[in-house]
């Protein structure tokens, strides 16, 4: 097992130095990655020969693309042959359709290799005339409308070489999901590579991905050190009253490209939300109680800038990748430490500058913060009146 505790930071190894398809090393360039971060130096030669993998790296560092690219520069494309070649599993809609763009960015010089998507929440018939019609070498989706098309015989997993289960911890600790992807798991060949990654893998979650996977190189970072670098961390507190008002304040008050602000559940995100809208702000809210097609319509909108207040609750807590995000606002603090660090993650992304504030309301919020620091050994102070712009801010 390797401990990788030091930040990401300009390497030795290039992407050249990995031996790449050219078609791979263009796409990477037009990304705009110069240099491999330190999980990809460390994965990608491992995860592009095949190796079973266990990675948990800091939010934001390019995990993603560690599977993404191993998989384009092994994939061989059969073309007279409609099955599964790669799957991957993720835990929300949003971050399907997220992996899956990730794939047509990296794969486009690769025309051959086919990808596609499937959630739940959308049309299941529509989806299946797609898949039927132009079937996918690597299926991006989450577990249960993938278990549903399999079952159906859909697609079929018989000859799949590929399996990888990102956010693997957030996956197999949900009940259902867990059972779902160990069905999934029954029916693909013994022979595959897998792959899993989280940002966190607690123990339970971390014994479950070494029965999956054999051999698995694991690439682990020291827990203690999982905070981001770039990210300052500040907390105000206040009654719970107070709360509308000061968040009113804070977004009149700082310099921020796009915010995201967590709830604790759907009624307070789309109430929330209303309220920054009354007062002008450019919000808008996800939360489980829209339909998928409207989800994915404001997914879309806050990550195209089209608005930069997001109101969310847990559901884009972790792996959404929002580049412009410099701010996080805990409106509510999480329950659990992790969904702290996957929350305030969603700021500082590759090592970008941001700003954590998170509201303390009562003996249960001071207790919840306290839980935080232990965990992630991370000095979480009180917030200044006067923070500069350029200290959270590229
Ligand atoms: P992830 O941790 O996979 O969510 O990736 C975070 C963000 O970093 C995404 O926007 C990626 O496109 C971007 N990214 C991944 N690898 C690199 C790299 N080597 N250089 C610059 N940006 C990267």
């Amino acid at each position: 097992m390797s401990f990788k505790g030091s930040y990401a930071g300009v390497g030795t190894v290039s992407f050249r130095d990995m031996l790449l398809k050219e078609q791979i090393l263009r796409a990477i360039g037009e990304a705009g990655f110069e240099h491999p971060s330190e999980v990809q130096q460390n994965a990608i030669p491992f995860a592009m020969v095949g190796q079973d993998m266990i990675i948990q790296a800091k939010s934001g560092m390019g995990k993603t693309a560690v599977f993404v690219i191993a998989t384009l520069q092994q994939i061989e494309p059969d073309t007279d042959d409609p099955s599964i070649d790669t799957l991957v599993l993720c835990h929300t809609r949003e971050m399907a359709y997220q992996v899956h763009r990730e794939f047509e960015r990296l794969g486009k010089y690769i025309p051959d290799v086919k990808t596609g998507v499937v959630y739940g929440g959308v049309n299941v018939a529509e989806q299946k005339k797609a898949l039927t019609e132009n079937m996918p070498h690597i299926l991006v989706g989450t577990p249960g409308r993938v278990l549903h098309f399999a079952k159906d015989r859909v697609i079929k997993l018989n000859r799949l070489k590929r399996l990888v289960l990102d956010e693997c911890d957030d996956m197999l600790q949900t009940r259902g999901m867990r059972i779902q992807i160990q069905e999934i798991f029954k029916m693909t060949p013994t022979e595959k590579q897998v792959m899993m990654c989280s940002a966190t893998i607690g123990d339970s979650a971390r014994s479950v991905c070494r029965q999956i996977s054999r051999n698995a190189e694991e690439i682990f970072i020291d827990d203690k050190k999982l905070t981001l670098h770039g990210l300052q961390q500040h907390y105000v507190e206040m009654d719970e009253k107070e709360k509308i008002k000061k968040l009113n304040d804070l977004l009149d008050g700082l310099d921020f490209n796009q915010v995201m602000v967590f709830v604790k559940s759907k009624e307070r995100a789309a109430a929330l939300d209303k309220v920054l809208q009354q007062a002008f702000f450019p919000s808008i809210s996800i939360h489980s109680g829209l339909k998928q097609e409207e989800r994915l319509e404001r997914y879309r909108k806050f990550k195209e800038y089209e608005s930069r207040v997001l109101v969310s609750t847990n559901l884009c807590g972790r792996g959404v990748d929002m580049e412009r995000v410099n701010i996080v606002i805990n409106f509510d603090l999480p329950k659990h430490p992790d969904q702290y660090l996957h929350r305030v993650g969603r700021a500082g992304r590759f090592g970008t500058k941001g700003l954590a504030v998170s509201f303390v309301s009562g003996d249960e919020d001071k207790e919840r913060l306290k839980a935080i620091q232990d965990r992630f050994e991370v000095k979480v102070t009180p917030l200044p009146s006067n923070i500069k712009a350029s200290s959270y801010k590229n």
